[in-house]
């Protein structure tokens, strides 16, 4: 017998941890963060606290309380009911991509789950672990006492180079090439999302072939890999699929700019050759397709794409990658330079007057070596060749515009998702006052200020879904990553709701 649990992902978008057993054997679907429900209830100022941080995960559902799943540092510490001898509740999880809505409570897990994942989501969790401190890959003992230089004990967070690190198992999929657990044997294929390296799966399971759609469009950069996971499965014929609808809900009608990858590229290559003086660009950091429609356009229009140090560490990591090299331009390419901001001292751009070293300590180990690159360049270097450039500024790091000046005839290209949520509104109202501060776009009497977005959604819109439901006609579809579970009622015939915490048996 097959059961399917589902923990997260579905009546909500993302939060995917879907446990699939057959026999004596369960794997996770994805082990991702429940953004919504987590924004729901945290704050900036409000945490789960790292302490407590299964029970307080656990109180709000956030987490499944099962014994054999999480790291014997946090049980321990957190006097959990767990019996450390208790076997791997897991025997897998499989990801499908890293994005944090699939990937984030990975870091929780006993490191001897295996993860099943594609290179290129191997790279951006590495990414994760050195610029920031999850712990997706390699992850450190907490709450472990030392012997400290006085005699007396502390914790690890205080002696960090006598923590021990541990190293997560990992298993590197390929398109195609299927794999077993147990009785289930998997059938991993290539997607179009907005992040590399995305798989959909076929899983071949003693009751019958589920079909995972993962987060899946038809509309990006590679469309012809959606299309082949629709062909595959359509061919091997699907017993249950698990389908993702996001954008279920009809059209708003609204007129977007773009409907396509390929016209994000064009309309943002028209853009930058309209401008005289300064591009300012913001973009998802790590979807690389939507880089390279940036840096396509900076290439037709002879200008250099200033990306920032978080995106030179990914690309370096993809050059530098047996499986992903070549992907993408390398960090020293032509038309890449590298914007480094002012870190704690402020000094970058002050040579004259202070100690190379010294403004090297302003950055993370991790971010050094790209600092010294000769085409990193920063607000001084780049003053009087603004023409030259499109820049790539987060909503995060705005305040890079006092030290750059940028000057009359300067523009800004919004390439993100329109606000879903009022916290999100709000946040882009500020964002808006920043840019029309700065010239960057004209102000508006409704919305401070108008940016026209250019963007393309990394999920597939009603006819997309609902095409791809009908040509690989599954028997019965279970909605997974969507606030419109009812819709798919409307396109197909036998639709099962499982809610939040209950199971599928099959
Ligand atoms: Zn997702």
């Amino acid at each position: 017998m097959v059961s399917i649990s589902f923990y997260g992902g579905v009546g909500e978008v993302g939060g995917n941890k879907i446990f699939v057993k057959d026999g004596d054997t369960t794997v996770s679907l994805d082990f991702g963060m429940q953004m919504g429900k987590v924004n729901s209830i945290w704050s900036e100022f409000q945490q789960p606290r790292k302490h407590s941080l299964l029970m307080d995960l656990f109180e709000f559902d956030l987490l499944p309380p099962l014994p054999g799943l999480y790291r014997k540092d946090y049980t321990e510490h957190m006097q959990w009911k767990e019996d450390w001898k208790n076997p791997d509740a897991l025997d897998a999880v499989i990801l499908s991509h890293a994005h944090v809505d699939h990937c984030d409570y990975i870091a929780y897990l006993r490191p001897s789950i295996p993860v099943y994942c594609s290179p290129e989501s191997k790279l951006i969790m590495e990414g994760f672990d050195a610029m920031s401190s999850t712990e997706y890959l390699t992850s450190k003992e907490s709450f472990k006492t030392y012997e400290n230089t006085k005699g007396g004990l502390s914790y690890t967070h205080k002696s960090q180079k006598n923590q021990v690190k541990i190293q997560r198992e990992l298993q590197m999929i390929e398109n195609h090439k299927k794999f077993k657990i147990g009785p289930m044997e998997f059938e991993p294929i290539h997607i179009d999302h907005s992040l590399p390296g995305t798989y959909g799966f076929l899983i071949y399971t003693s009751a019958g072939t589920i079909a995972y759609t993962a987060d899946i469009r038809f509309h990006g950069s590679h469309p012809e890999w959606s299309r082949d996971f629709v062909k595959t499965a359509a061919a091997r014929g699907v017993d249950l699929m698990l389908c993702e609808g996001t954008r279920l809900k009809k059209e708003d009608g609204k007129k977007r700019l773009a409907e396509t990858e390929s016209q994000v590229r064009q309309l943002v290559t028209e853009r930058i050759d309209a401008c005289s003086n300064l591009t300012v660009c913001g973009y998802p950091p790590r979807d690389l397709d939507r880089f390279m429609s940036f840096y396509s356009a900076v290439k037709d229009s002879d200008r250099k794409l200033a990306i920032d140090i978080r995106q030179a560490y990914t690309l370096k990591l993809f050059s530098e990658d047996p499986h992903c090299r070549g992907m993408y331009p390398g960090i020293d390419d032509d038309h890449i330079d590298i914007f480094i901001p002012k870190k704690s001292s402020g000094i970058i751009g002050r040579e004259d007057e202070f100690d190379y070293p010294l403004m090297l300590q302003d950055y993370g180990t991790w971010a050094r070596d790209i600092v010294q690159l000769s085409n990193a360049v920063n607000y001084s270097s780049m003053a009087g060749q603004h023409s030259s450039y499109a820049l790539y500024l987060s909503d995060y790091t705005l305040s890079n515009l006092i030290d750059i000046r940028p000057g009359p005839g300067s523009t800004y290209i919004r390439s993100l998702t329109e606000p879903f949520n009022e916290e999100m509104a709000s946040d882009h109202k500020k964002v808006k006052r920043w840019l029309v501060h700065f010239g960057l776009i004209k102000p508006h009497k409704k919305e401070v200020g108008r940016w026209n977005p250019i963007h393309v959604s990394g999920h597939g819109d009603h006819a997309q879904i609902t095409d791809m439901v009908q040509q690989i006609s599954p028997k019965r579809l279970i909605p997974i990553h969507t606030e419109y579970s009812h819709l798919f009622e409307e396109i197909h015939d036998s639709v099962e709701q499982v809610p939040l915490g209950q199971t599928f048996e099959w």
